[in-house]
C-alpha cells in the first residue's frame, strides 16, 4: 500500500471506530475513543491494554505515567514515539480502570487486526498480558513469554511478535524495568530481519509483499546505544 493510501485507510477506520457502539458500558463511560497514534508507515507497532483516564481525556494512547516510561524506553534505543504506531487492545477506557472483559476484547479485536493490516508493521510489540494473550492466541502469561519473538498472523498480516512487560509493571516493580530494557534492546535485530513471509488468503505461503521499509534515522539519547535501524 502506498503511504497516501495507508494514511487514508487509517483515517477512514479511525472515523468508523470513533462512533463505535458495540460495548454499551464503555460507550456510556468514555469521553472519546482512543484509536491510536504515531506513524502509519511504522516498522514497529505497540499494543497496550486499554486507555486510562489521561488517554480518555486526551484521545491519545499512553500519555500518562506508563506512556512517559514507554517514551523513555523508546529513547533508550534511539526511537521517538512519532516513528512507531501505538494502540491498545480496547479503544475505550474501562470504567474505574477495571480489566477489559472478554466480550469487549472480542468486540474490539477486529479493529486491531485492521490496524495491523493497514500499517503492515514488521514487529508488533505486545505490552503486557492482555495484548500478548490476545495476539498469541494463548493463555501463557507475559512472565513466561516476554522477550521471546515469534511469528504471528494477525488478520491477513504475518508479523514478528515481541511480547514484553507492560510499562506499568515496571512502575510498580522496579526489577521489571531491567527486563523491559533488555527486551526493548531486541527490537533492532528483529526489524532488521524484515517482514516474515506472508500467507495468502488460501493459506499458501507467498513471499512477503513488502520489502523492509527504509530506515528513518534519528539521533539517540547521548547515553543510548546507537542503532542504525531507526
Ligand atoms: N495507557 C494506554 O493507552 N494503554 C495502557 O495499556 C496503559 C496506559
Amino acid at each position: 500500500m502506498t503511504a497516501d493510501r495507508r494514511a487514508a485507510a487509517e483515517q477512514a477506520l479511525r472515523a468508523e471506530v470513533s462512533v463505535c457502539q458495540r460495548c454499551p458500558q464503555l460507550v456510556a463511560a468514555r469521553t472519546q475513543v482512543v484509536f491510536g497514534s504515531g506513524s502509519v508507515d511504522a516498522q514497529v507497532m505497540f499494543v497496550g491494554e486499554a486507555p486510562g483516564a489521561n488517554e480518555d481525556r486526551e484521545g491519545v494512547p499512553f500519555v500518562g505515567a506508563s506512556g512517559r516510561l514507554l517514551d523513555q524506553l523508546l529513547g533508550g534505543i534511539g526511537i521517538e514515539r512519532e516513528q512507531v504506531y501505538i494502540t491498545n487492545v480496547l479503544k475505550c477506557r474501562p470504567p474505574d480502570n477495571r480489566d477489559p472483559r472478554s466480550e469487549e476484547i472480542a468486540n474490539c479485536s477486529g479493529y486491531l487486526e485492521r490496524q495491523v493490516e493497514l500499517v503492515e508493521p514488521i514487529v508488533v510489540v505486545t505490552l503486557g498480558n492482555f495484548a500478548t494473550k490476545l495476539l498469541r492466541g494463548s493463555d501463557e502469561a507475559i512472565t513466561a513469554v516476554h522477550g521471546r519473538p515469534e511469528e504471528c498472523t494477525i488478520g491477513s498480516r504475518t508479523v514478528r511478535l515481541l511480547p514484553v512487560f507492560h510499562p506499568a509493571a515496571a512502575l510498580y516493580r522496579r526489577p521489571n524495568l531491567e527486563l523491559l530494557r533488555e527486551d526493548f534492546a531486541r527490537l533492532a535485530e528483529l526489524v532488521a530481519l524484515g517482514p516474515p513471509r506472508q500467507r495468502d488468503g488460501a493459506g499458501a505461503v507467498a513471499p512477503a509483499s513488502q520489502p523492509a521499509k527504509p530506515p528513518t534515522a534519528q539521533p539517540a539519547d547521548d547515553d543510548a546505544p546507537q542503532l542504525d535501524l531507526f
